[in-house]
């Protein structure tokens, strides 16, 4: 009996959402008293791969197929199941990602197992039990879920643990191939999971994301937003309003209907913080709101708060952002 984790690569190097569930794999095998394994998929570099060592897995199941560098959902559970039969894995480790959360639901159909998402606990396993924490209602409340069935999937929620370094040594790399056949392809629906970059940056794993809303009157005024990303190394986002107006691509828009970030540093000009916007911020470490009503709902969730018109505010923060 093992634990498998999924891991999932950008641009070769592992996510570091990814990264969180190794740390959390390995966690749980150690409560378990087993190993960690992981299996990944596509385009990424065997030397990243060997460095999940650090994480505490031991083996790493590569399929390097380049048919499966485009996501396609029902390929990459036949991979990950063939695999989890192979090293008998009875709990399967995912990052809560659009790719994870998707892939997560189908194992769950073909594996018979029980599934959990958004986890941001390790399970408590007293008395043969195997209960874990979830955080439901887009973060307002958390729910405790028992998985009774023999098959465990867990998808973890990004940002929720820190990545550990268990000081192991390199992690073995073996190729692994599920046999896929073309048809498998080409019966396949297209399957898009948004992968767009700002900057080089992907908005869901990115450490800052710097926002605009409607405050910044439009799109010609966006070199604020761009420019204090660049400065600082982050991704850009925006509200739903503002890429209903097409002042942004729709790819950027975060919140209930749009993307969930988790950054550590969520820094949001001229957005009012109505509740669907908080529901894909609210699980930044830190919230930086800058809007110049002092009465703006946003404040309330914000860790630091300037009140100021953002024409005023953002140049000044460039500058000392460029000076860092
Ligand atoms: P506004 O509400 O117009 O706020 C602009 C803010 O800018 C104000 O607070 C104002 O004080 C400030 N401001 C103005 N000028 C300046 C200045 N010069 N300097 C500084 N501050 C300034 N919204 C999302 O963002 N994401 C979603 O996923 C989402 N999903 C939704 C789903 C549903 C079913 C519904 C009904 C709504 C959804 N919305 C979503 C819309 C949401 O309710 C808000 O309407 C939206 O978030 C408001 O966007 P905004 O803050 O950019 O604009």
């Amino acid at each position: 009996m093992s634990v498998l984790v999924f891991v999932e690569g950008f641009n070769g190097e592992i996510k570091k959402s990814s990264l969180e569930a190794a740390t959390y794999g390995y966690q749980v095998a150690q409560q378990l008293g087993t190993t960690a394994t992981a299996v990944a998929i596509g385009e990424v570099h065997e030397d990243a791969l060997a460095k999940l060592g650090e994480q505490g897995i031991s083996k790493v199941l590569y399929d390097a197929d380049s048919r499966l560098n485009q996501f396609v959902a029902d390929a990459y559970v036949k991979v990950i199941a063939k695999a989890a039969q192979q090293e008998n894995a009875k709990v399967l480790v995912f990052s809560n990602s659009n790719i994870g959360a998707a892939v997560g639901s189908k194992l769950a159909v073909r594996l018979n197992g029980s599934l959990a998402t958004n986890v941001t606990t390790l399970p408590k396993t007293d008395g043969g039990q195997f209960i874990v924490t979830r955080s439901v209602f887009s973060g307002k409340a958390f729910a405790d879920v028992a998985l009774t069935s023999d098959v465990k999937i867990i998808a973890v929620k990004k940002n929720a643990l820190e990545i550990a370094n268990a000081g192991s040594g390199a992690a073995t790399v073996e190729k692994f191939s599920a046999d896929l056949t073309d048809a498998e392809f080409v019966a396949a629906p297209k399957e898009t999971i948004m992968q767009d970059t700002s900057g080089g940056v992907l908005l869901t794993e990115a450490e800052i994301v710097v926002s605009g809303g409607r405050g910044l009157k439009g799109p010609e005024n966006w070199h604020l937003v761009e420019d204090l990303a660049k400065a600082l190394g982050a991704a850009t986002a925006c509200s739903k309003p503002v890429a209903d107006l097409d002042w942004r691509p729709h790819h950027e828009h975060v919140g209930q209907t749009g993307i969930a970030v988790s950054p550590n540093l969520y820094i949001a000009i001229g957005i009012s913080g109505a509740i669907q916007h908080l529901a894909g911020v609210n699980s930044s470490k830190v919230i930086v709101v800058i809007n110049k009503d002092p009465e703006a709902p946003f404040f309330k969730a914000a860790d630091y708060g300037i009140v100021g018109d953002a024409f005023d505010v953002v140049p000044k923060l460039i500058e000392a952002a460029k000076a860092l």
